[in-house]
């Protein structure tokens, strides 16, 4: 879901007729990129904003910043696109999948049940633009000394009591691919109160050249390390200012929606409208209905799938733990630097570790709250789905 247009259009125009489009011309950080992340951090909260090529790198950039490499343990919730997983092992790291709850994040209780002396970080997922209990996680994750880094990929501009998620942990991650709440093609962000972790961070998306980068007021880097380049460029970054402005509006629109789809589909009989964390802070992307088991799930996609999308969370390819192939079956990148071997206890997995994360997936629908509809449509569609038309 995004939505793109002229003003886009006209932004790209400008960039190539002023002949910049680099984040770095002349030894100097050119004024887009900076401008971007400076007004995503400002609308996020947060003291600092690194813009990058993906919700990938951002994750990567970001355990960067927190020093996260070989020996390290990360926990990942059992239900999040395999990115999650992938950037720890990036770094030598180590995945260690934990059981989600019926708000289709991570457990806390599961949470703090898999930490071991060699936890590092906690990477809660806010998926589908769902907000985790971050009430819980904090207080766990500041309990133990863990830090978190919030994977709010699918989350974008969504909110937990009110502060913006990828504001609450450590450090957040955003991307901006085509699935997301904006867009610029492909992209990402890091979101960090922390000096540190920020500096960190920008050494790692760009191991060339992080002292070019403008930062009035905010210490420049001093302790450089070999790190890659992840940098976007100011075609990239016209086009997000765009979109950065567009996004509550996007989310209103959302929301407005999902709440029509609430108001019909609650309390009827067959499914339980999902709990959520936070009712006012969800993106409004979709709207999850339990059902009793997964017949009934399977039944009522099969019965309205040409009204509205609908996808059982259970049957989305990589973003559902034994999907991940690479990583359930421990396949490193190269076997000279297998994260597994480096880790400091044996850690396996197996396709039914998290039996309460297949069971909740598996009788849970997603409905794609449809962003392009009339108001008119969606209750049309509402009253479709919830059998009274
Ligand atoms: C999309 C996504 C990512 C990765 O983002 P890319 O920009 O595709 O690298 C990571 N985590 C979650 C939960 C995502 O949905």
């Amino acid at each position: 879901m995004y939505e793109i247009g002229q003003p886009e259009a006209e932004a790209v125009a400008a960039v190539i007729a002023s002949g910049q489009l680099f984040r770095y011309a002349g030894g100097r950080d050119a004024a887009r990129t900076a401008a971007f992340e400076r007004s995503l951090a400002a609308a996020m909260g947060v003291r600092h904003a690194l813009a990058t090529t993906s919700g990938t790198a951002s994750l990567i950039c970001a355990l960067t910043g927190l020093g996260i490499g070989p020996g390290d343990e990360v926990i990942v919730p059992g239900y999040s696109f395999i990115a999650t997983a992938l950037a720890p092992l990036a770094l030598g790291a180590v995945p260690v999948i934990v059981e989600i709850d019926e708000t289709l994040t991570l457990d806390p209780a599961a949470t703090a049940a898999a930490i071991t002396p060699y936890t590092r970080a906690i990477i809660p997922v806010h998926m589908a633009g769902r907000p985790c209990d971050m009430a819980a996680l904090v207080e766990l994750a500041r309990a133990r000394g863990i830090p978190l880094v919030e994977d709010a990929c699918q989350a974008v501009g969504g909110s937990w009591r009110g502060a913006r998620l990828g504001s609450l942990g450590e450090a957040g991650a955003f991307s901006f691919n085509f699935f997301k709440n904006i867009t610029c093609g492909e992209g990402g962000a890091v979101l960090t109160g922390d000096d540190r972790i920020f500096q960190r961070a920008l050494i790692m998306h760009d191991g060339a050249n992080p002292f070019f980068i403008d930062r009035s007021g905010a210490a420049q880097p001093t302790d450089a390390f070999a790190g890659m380049n992840f940098r976007i460029s100011e075609i990239q970054a016209a086009i997000l200012a765009i979109q950065l402005g567009r996004l509550d509006g996007i989310l209103a629109n959302l929301r407005r929606r999902r709440d029509i789809l609430v108001a019909a589909l609650a309390d009827r009989g067959g499914w339980r409208l999902a709990r959520s964390n936070d009712d006012a802070g969800d993106c409004g992307s979709h709207l999850a209905l339990h059902f009793a088991d997964e017949a009934a799930a399977l039944g009522f996609i099969a019965h309205h799938r040409d009204a509205v999308g609908l996808v059982r969370p259970k049957d989305s390819g990589r973003h559902v733990y034994c999907n991940w192939e690479a990583v359930m079956e421990r396949r490193p990148r190269d076997a000279r630097l297998d994260p597994w071997r480096m880790a400091r206890r044996e850690i396996t997995y197996a396709r039914d570790m998290c039996p309460r994360t297949l069971d909740v997936l598996g009788r849970t629908v997603l409905v794609q709250v449809p962003y392009a509809r009339t108001l008119a449509e969606v209750e049309a569609i509402a009253r479709r789905l919830a059998g009274t038309a």
